[in-house]
């Protein structure tokens, strides 16, 4: 099922342990599980990316983040590949969620210990999802509000050359994150940029909110990234010929299916878009989620010098049962 250029391997460092010193203040981005354009007539498989950064916080002190948990279907298979770096869910010091679908927080409840970053929109919205809003159920509020929350925007720096970037269109508060790597700007997308394709078409395949923003979304990010880590693909760069040049090979097993079933069929799907019904309503809500957003202000700690965002020193509640 490989498909797209064959990687090179060497373009993607792959390590047996993960050790992040302080003598290395040069932040680093690794996938802990790939992301998957795979899409089914039984059902959505739903794998987005899973990626660990590692840098030095603020006082030089080495901190392990996750960037989107993803869904209790891959739970395991996120601990293995913890386990497979000498990790547990323990090593992780805190967790990004690029946005609040089902697909990519379903497993927070394994990092409970630790602080959950969010944008302020995001949340607000996960509290009152609209009626057609099928990524994002009415329990995602409820889910999300058990752990400790941190709510971070545009430029918040949350590791030394690690800082958020707001990336709205697909969802109200999406985010992702700007990693000053060795090698160059990396740039870890989530839904902004599901897969690859989307950065030579610059539309959103599935709009929940606002799609003009997804768009301006799309283009911001081809335009200031080295590396793209999209949400459901794989790592790749956009070359000056426009061209996608993936960093990653692409593999996958499907098993018990030739035993049972007569056949499996695959299907090219031509790129399109879905727009939610009635998003114009997404309009009216945004100014009261705003100041959802806004009351709640102050509660956690906020950006001090140089943007920094304090999250190591939020305590973690023990999660509500
Ligand atoms: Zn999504």
């Amino acid at each position: 099922m490989a498909r797209g250029r064959q990687a090179d391997e060497s373009q993607v460092p792959r390590r047996e342990s993960s050790t992040v010193t302080r003598s290395d203040s040069t932040p680093r981005a690794e996938v802990l599980l790939q992301g998957y354009s795979l899409d089914t007539n039984a059902g959505l498989a739903g794998f987005c990316m899973v990626t660990l950064v590692e840098g030095l916080d603020a006082n030089g002190e080495p901190k392990r983040i996750l960037f989107d948990p993803a869904h209790v279907g891959r739970r395991t298979l996120l601990w293995d590949a913890l386990a497979r770096r000498g990790l547990g869910p323990k090593a992780i010091d805190g967790v990004v969620l690029s946005h609040s679908h089902w697909d990519h927080i379903q497993n927070i409840d394994v990092f409970a210990h630790a602080p959950i970053m969010i944008h302020p929109y995001e949340r607000a919205y996960s509290l009152k999802p609209h009626r057609n809003d099928w990524a994002t159920p009415a329990w995602t509020g409820a889910i999300l509000e058990r752990q400790r929350l941190v709510e971070v925007s545009e430029g918040d720096q949350i590791l030394q050359g690690v800082r958020v970037v707001e990336m709205p269109g697909h969802t109200p508060g999406g985010i992702g994150l700007s990693v000053e790597s060795e090698a160059g700007l990396l740039v870890i997308a989530g839904d902004a940029l599901h897969h690859a394709r989307v950065a030579l078409i610059g539309e959103n395949p599935l709009v929940f909110w606002d799609r003009e923003a997804a768009r301006s979304t799309i283009s911001r990010v081809v335009k200031m990234a080295d590396v793209i880590y999209p949400g459901h693909d794989r790592v790749f760069r956009v070359t000056k010929d426009h061209s996608i040049e993936y960093l990653e090979e692409f593999q996958m097993t499907i098993s018990n299916v030739s035993d049972s079933l007569d056949d499996l069929d695959f299907e090219v799907v031509k790129p399109s878009q879905w727009i939610m019904p009635d998003i114009q309503e997404q309009r009216a809500a945004r100014a009261e989620f705003e100041m959802a957003a806004g009351a709640r202000r102050g509660q956690v700690p906020g950006s001090v010098e140089d943007c920094w965002v304090q999250w190591w020193e939020v305590d973690p509640e023990v999660p509500k049962r």
